[in-house]
């Protein structure tokens, strides 16, 4: 047993040659630290002569963003890990390969993704990914599906829930997304350009009543093992390849929050467009391409849950089609009021999303932030009465 210690780039190196059957014993290895540094060391190492390399991603205890003041379990590493293994298992080729880990010193070896780009760089530079939608809809349902009730043995999900149980992670979800934005937090990250609009959040009732009944799911609806953080951020895409990473958040929570995110992170760069694009054709193109795409993972999501469901779910009450209706229109209002949380949270809450605040004029970035937040309160006052994909396309044309 090692006892925990943040790994240097030479403590990386040593590690990486470990790995059975990876490196040459010989071969010459450099290493650098690419993480963006918030919660997580991230080390790539690297063999030229061998053309190979690998990922270490080490946990570290506490949060930086806030000081050294927040800790984290370092348990997260481990969740992260197995939920990796979990999800690869199910989605070969929407994951990265894990090659190993060490829980004492929160580390987790895996597939170098340096081919692929972080998706919400990609949308910032204006590209678009034909395949996303499929990809994303069939990791969010096969991941999810075969990890309820209705895809797998339910003593054995209890089993699997205790064992993601992610408490520290949880409330970081709790307090950021679904309390901060609505009250006077000194977590709170408000532009002055914005503080009137964000304080109209701190005593908008009917609001504050959708978000605590979103916020009531997040802490009691275990469906299925849910990524937790699914932002543009930790998604890396290629024209044709999408692999989805940082699962550090999975527990077992309900199945809108991961469609909610990727929703709410398309939108967030829909708002974002007149800001990266001063032709107004190609704006309206982007726009139209985010939008088809929202509607296309949707449409991915319920196509394959639905196959799973046919060929999986053997109880004879599960098969009722009137049920089967039920459980998919509610996933898509929870989904709709999750997405909601999720992009009031980027404009005024603690951690914000490049999409909108490295616009660089700032009329144009002021205007992004207000379409987010109309966005926004218009998906969580409606979400519950959502009939189809086509509301939230709606109420994003309008907010526009
Ligand atoms: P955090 O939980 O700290 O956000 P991430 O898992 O999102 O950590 O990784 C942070 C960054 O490290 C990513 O944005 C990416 O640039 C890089 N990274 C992480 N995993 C990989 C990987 N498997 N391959 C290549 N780069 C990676
Ligand atoms: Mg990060
Ligand atoms: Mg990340
Ligand atoms: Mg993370």
């Amino acid at each position: 047993m090692a006892a925990y210690t943040p790994l240097t780039v030479e403590d990386a190196i040593e590690f990486a040659r470990k790995v059975p059957d990876f490196f040459l014993p010989e071969t010459e290895l450099e290493c650098e630290e690419i993480g963006d540094g918030n919660l997580n060391l991230v080390f790539r190492i690297r063999s030229s002569a061998q053309n190979k390399s690998l990922i270490i991603k080490q946990a570290l205890p506490y949060a930086k963003v806030v000081g050294e003041s927040w800790p984290l379990s370092l348990d997260r590493a481990r969740i992260e890990r197995e939920a990796l293994i979990i999800q690869h298992k199910l989605c070969p080729d929407l994951v990265p390969a894990v090659y190993g880990g060490d829980s004492d010193l929160a580390v987790t070896i895996m597939e170098d993704l340096s081919d692929h780009v972080i998706m919400r760089r990609g949308l910032i530079e204006g590209r678009t990914y034909p395949r996303f939608a499929e990809h994303i809809g069939r990791f969010i349902a096969t991941t999810l599906f075969f990890t309820s009730d209705l895809g797998m043995n339910q003593q054995r999900k209890k089993e699997m829930a205790a064992s993601f149980t992610n408490p520290d992670l949880c409330k970081i979800t709790e307090d950021l997304i679904f309390s901060d934005p609505y009250r006077d937090s000194e977590n709170n990250d408000i532009s002055a350009d914005i503080q009137a609009e964000a304080e109209k959040l701190w005593t908008d009732e009917q609001l504050h009543l959708e978000v605590a009944l979103l916020r009531e799911k997040f802490l009691t609806h275990g469906e299925a093992l849910i990524h937790g953080d699914l932002h543009t951020g930790s998604i890396f895409v290629t024209e044709t390849s999408t692999k989805v990473i940082d699962p550090e958040f999975a527990y077992y929570g309900p199945i809108g929050f991961d469609l909610g995110a990727v929703i709410a992170n398309l939108l967030l760069n829909f708002a974002a467009q007149p800001g990266w694009n001063n032709d107004r054709a190609l704006q309206d193109k982007h726009r139209a391409w985010l939008l088809d795409t929202i509607r296309d993972v949707w449409a991915h999501f319920e196509r394959h849950f639905e196959r799973l469901w046919e060929e999986h779910g053997e109880d004879p009450i599960f098969r009722l089609p009137a049920y089967r209706e039920h459980y998919l229109r509610k996933v898509l209002q929870d989904s709709i009021g999750f997405a909601g949380c999720k992009v009031i949270r980027r404009i005024v809450g603690l951690s914000h999303v490049a999409d909108i605040d490295t616009i660089a004029d700032d009329a144009l970035r002021h205007q992004a932030k207000v379409t987010a937040l109309t966005l926004g309160k218009a998906l969580i006052k409606n979400g519950r009465q959502a009939a189809s994909i086509e509301d939230v396309l709606t109420i994003a044309k309008h907010a526009a």
